[in-house]
């Protein structure tokens, strides 16, 4: 008998809400759960399904706000957004492309659809996620890493069953081009018709995986639908995987919890309610720099 890691709530995300003008998106974590423990590191996931924009002669976004104590990841599927940040980062992520920011001790940035994809109109379809920091990086400085489709990692399933497009971390030896604080994987899995993928995971990393695409059927037994979140035990086992559709597309996220207690308000992660007030204070006092760039 092979022993599987078991599924331990399956739930999906909020109703859509806007983010800005820009952003049509639907809460999974922590809202859903109620924890922003329960998957730590990863605090926050934001489901952009996949959503048609009119052309538009202005650019819909998210303008200008600060972040300290964590970093966002920006994971984009269909459409271009862009990005700028106050200390001089600048980007453009399309199909396949990740934004990995690092907001440590406080940037300011805006966050909008691309100008040409704006004009045109078009299906927009990305994750953010926010993943926490240890309590000694949160007041590091910024960083910024843009990781493009052609360097994630990369594992074709035997018998043509599907691939693998690594994001962050490992898998099978095979690694991702993010640079992480804490052990994360974060992976893309692409499965064709009766593909099916076998997953290992240490038991100790808080485990979970989005359904992107098509329906799937977890550890020979539960079939998931698209959008479904699945989380799983903290147990030894692994997570079989097979698509029931001619493509299914699934993100898995998982990490190594960090063991720090959380305080958090607004665009503030942090581990305690005086740096919280410390966070509001040091905008108020404009020492996240300057907010027009
Ligand atoms: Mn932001």
């Amino acid at each position: 008998m092979k022993k599987f890691r078991t599924i331990e709530n399956i739930f999906k995300g909020s109703q859509p809400h806007m983010v800005g003008d820009g952003f049509r998106v639907s809460q999974y974590l922590p809202s859903q759960i109620n924890s922003m423990n329960r998957l730590s590191p990863f605090l926050l996931l934001d489901y952009h399904a996949p959503y048609y924009y009119e052309p538009s002669t202005y650019t819909r976004g998210v303008g200008a706000h600060p972040h300290r104590g964590f970093e966002t990841v920006t994971i984009a599927y269909d459409g271009k957004v862009e990005h700028h940040d106050n200390k001089g980062n600048h980007g453009i992520i399309g199909p396949g492309d990740v934004q990995w920011m690092t907001a440590a001790s406080g940037v300011m940035h805006k966050e909008y659809h691309e100008a040409e994809f704006s004009k045109k109109g078009g299906t927009l379809h990305m994750i953010q996620l926010w993943v926490n920091l240890p309590r000694d990086k949160k007041m590091i400085e910024p960083k910024y890493q843009a990781l493009l489709k052609g360097e994630m990692g990369a594992i074709e399933l035997e018998d043509n069953q599907g691939e693998i497009s690594i994001i962050a971390g490992e898998v099978n030896g095979v690694k991702g081009p993010a640079s992480t604080f804490t052990n994360i994987n974060i992976y893309n899995v692409n499965l064709k018709k009766h593909g099916k993928v076998n997953l290992n995971e240490p038991s100790n990393f808080n485990t979970g995986m989005l359904i992107l695409k098509g329906q799937v059927k977890v550890n020979e037994d539960k079939i998931c639908k698209e959008s479904d979140f699945i989380l799983f035990d903290n147990i030894d086992g692994s997570i079989s995987v097979e698509s029931m559709d001619e493509e299914a597309l699934f993100i898995v996220l998982s990490g190594e919890p960090i063991n720090e207690p959380i305080a958090s308000h607004g665009p503030f992660v942090m581990n305690t309610r005086e740096e919280i007030y410390q966070a509001y204070e040091d905008f108020r006092n404009n020492k996240f720099g300057k907010e027009v760039f």
